[in-house]
């Protein structure tokens, strides 16, 4: 088999890869964009691939995404044609999950009115709300989003799902389109994006999206940076409209350090750690599929780049 080549500008993720790819798959000669063999590659395992590196590439077949997204892969005319895969990793579900969980519960139980009251030395109680009168919102029932919100229903939320297309999830009433979004959001008391990147969904978490939920409602973000129009955001959570807002994602990351996001009262920041796939999952996933396009057999967790996503 050719050699597969790994791309990315960040040096300390591809020394991991490497070790996992000599971990998982010893077979497979996996190379660095500097190495004279990565011209023979067929394989690109990217994130954030640098500019021009693709173009590089004269045999490349695959594009494979070392992560969930592909929004991080630029969107390259002469390599239009290849097709792209991502990771889908049952564990980043796990992981995702847990970090949602952590989310409904921090909102729904005050624990963010109890810390912000700790601070001045107040004792305020608020009256309790049950889960089943708290309704939460999942925009995106993917891998990620359906399975999230499956769960936040079996534990007695009331939950509403939007997708592109319309889905059935037990206990979760299903929106779909731009013609269910407005009854999607419609008094939701917590909002989690879980969409992909697209042109479709860049900006989503905007003031009039805000303004449709409950008054006080709450904003997770796990989805991209890109999803958040950041002034609108930081309007709604300083007037109140918004009672707070937890961003796992950023359009610049690390975030910069004079971004007003780190300094909202009411903004809680989290480092991208939502969910990770595992590196050694990473390698067996990409070298599986490096070995289906070597015995033209279907390709596993193909994405539409037509859609995006
Ligand atoms: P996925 O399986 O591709 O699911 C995407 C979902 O979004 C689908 O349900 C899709 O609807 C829906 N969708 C796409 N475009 C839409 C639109 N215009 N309107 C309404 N719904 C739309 O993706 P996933 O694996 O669940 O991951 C979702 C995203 O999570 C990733 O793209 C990535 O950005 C983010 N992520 C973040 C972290 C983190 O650590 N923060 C980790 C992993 C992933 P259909 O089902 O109808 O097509």
């Amino acid at each position: 088999m050719k050699p597969l080549v790994l791309l990315s500008a960040d040096q300390v993720l591809l020394g991991q890869l490497q070790n996992a790819f000599a971990r998982q798959e010893p077979e497979l000669r996996v190379v660095l964009a500097d190495d004279p063999a990565a011209r023979d590659a067929e394989v690109a395992a990217c994130w954030f691939p640098p500019a021009g590196s693709l173009a590089r590439l004269p045999n490349l077949k695959l594009i494979h995404s070392v992560a969930a997204g592909v929004d991080h892969l630029s969107t390259d005319p002469e390599h239009a044609e290849v097709p792209v895969c991502r990771v889908v990793d049952p564990a980043h579900r796990q992981g995702m999950a847990e970090y949602v969980r952590w989310a409904v519960i921090h909102y729904h139980r005050d624990f963010d009115r109890a810390m912000e009251q700790q601070q001045r030395h107040a004792w305020l109680r608020h009256p309790q709300k049950a889960a089943a009168e708290y309704r939460v919102g999942v925009m995106g029932l993917g891998s990620l989003g359906g399975a999230i919100a499956a769960e936040l229903a079996v534990a007695g939320y009331a939950v509403r799902g939007w997708a592109r297309t319309a889905k059935q999830i037990e206990g979760v009433q299903t929106l779909s389109g731009g013609q269910g979004f407005a009854g999607f959001l419609d008094g939701l008391d917590l909002l989690v994006n879980l969409l992909p990147l697209t042109d479709a969904t860049r900006g989503i978490l905007c003031r009039q999206t805000f303004e449709a939920l409950a008054p006080g409602a709450a904003v997770v973000n796990c989805g991209r940076g890109q999803h958040v129009q950041v002034d609108e955001l930081i309007a709604a959570v300083e007037s109140g409209r918004l009672r707070g807002a937890l961003l796992d994602v950023f359009e610049k990351e690390p975030l910069p350090l004079d971004s007003r996001l780190w300094t909202t009262p009411g903004i809680i920041i989290t480092p991208h750690m939502a969910s990770a796939a595992s590196h050694d999952c990473i390698a067996q996933q990409i070298a599986e599929n490096a070995r289906r396009l070597d015995r033209g057999q279907p390709l596993l967790n193909l994405v539409d780049t037509h859609l995006g996503y």
